[in-house]
């Protein structure tokens, strides 16, 4: 199977499956975003627990709506991330931005990226790679938030 043809099998699968979807309880912060572009919208839910370097992200979980680039990413965002260290979840956000905006050009680490190397093809499409980010800049948003709260939480 060509690589490509094997890249749109793998992103057919998460929308279709997608892992993790719907909103779980308890959850620290919950942040809602949107790609006005495509219609794209997502509520994304973290959990994290521990401090410093052993922050832990416990559970991330969402609801979204809009194309299947967007969705599938979603889902393959939650298998990276999903009972991660922040610092790890972050650097896979880092690695898929980085590969989102190489316009095709970078060579994506699997190691970090798994599914996620799926989307490397959205990267020569800039009009979808807003969909492909959606999911990973709204964790990125959730994460920060409820690592600041929780990190107050000690004073
Ligand atoms: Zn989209």
């Amino acid at each position: 199977m060509q690589v490509e043809a094997l890249y749109q099998e793998i992103i057919l699968d998460h929308y279709k499956r997608p892992h993790g979807r719907g909103l779980r309880e308890p959850f620290n912060t919950e942040v809602h975003h949107v790609n006005p572009t495509c219609g794209d919208e997502i509520t994304l839910r973290v959990l994290i627990s521990g401090f410093g370097d052993d922050m832990v992200i416990e559970d991330v979980s969402y609801e979204s709506q809009g194309c299947s680039i967007s969705q599938a990413s979603a889902s393959v965002m939650f298998d990276l991330v999903a009972g991660e260290t922040v610092d790890d979840a972050l650097r896979a956000q880092e690695e898929f931005l980085h590969v989102m905006h190489s316009r095709g050009e970078a060579e994506p680490d699997e190691e970090i990226l798994g599914d996620a190397v799926a989307f490397e093809g959205v990267s020569k499409y800039p009009a979808r790679v807003k969909c492909a980010l959606l999911g990973w800049m709204a964790l990125k948003d959730a994460v920060a938030q409820a690592a600041a709260a929780h990190e107050e939480e000690l004073d």
